[in-house]
């Protein structure tokens, strides 16, 4: 699991090219508080806040490449949850060659692996 930028040390942060990343300020708005308790309508707020903070900050790539290249924790990256892309960029991985379309499967990673392996002639 990638873990966010806003949980990692300034050390790690700056190896990863993420040095000046706005949530590190404040891990939570994009991470979730840790007692889990958030009703839906402070939830919705908290992700807005954090969406426009995401648009702000001056290692958003660095950052979206990160989490579309790893499997990233959940939470807000670059202005996405980091559900959304993953199945987002899951599907994109699944491009038929000769079509170039991009296919994004309903049912996920799962139905990915599987289709690949299947073409591979794995198990
Ligand atoms: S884009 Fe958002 S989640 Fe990514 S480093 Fe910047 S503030 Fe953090």
């Amino acid at each position: 699991m990638t873990i966010h930028p806003s949980k990692l040390s300034f050390v790690a942060r700056k190896r990863y090219g993420l040095a000046t990343a706005e949530c590190a300020f404040d891990p939570e708005l994009h991470t979730g508080p840790t007692d889990k308790n958030e009703g839906q309508e402070e939830k919705a707020a908290r992700l807005a806040v954090a969406a426009e903070v995401c648009l702000a900050c001056p290692v958003m790539t660095q950052c979206l490449d990160r989490a579309i290249t790893g499997r990233p924790e959940p939470g807000v990256w670059g202005a996405f949850e980091a559900e959304a892309l993953g199945a987002l960029f899951v599907g994109a991985l699944d491009v038929p060659a000769r079509t170039g379309r991009v296919t994004v499967p309903s049912s996920g990673y799962r139905a990915t692996t599987m289709a690949h392996r299947a073409r591979s002639g794995g198990a």
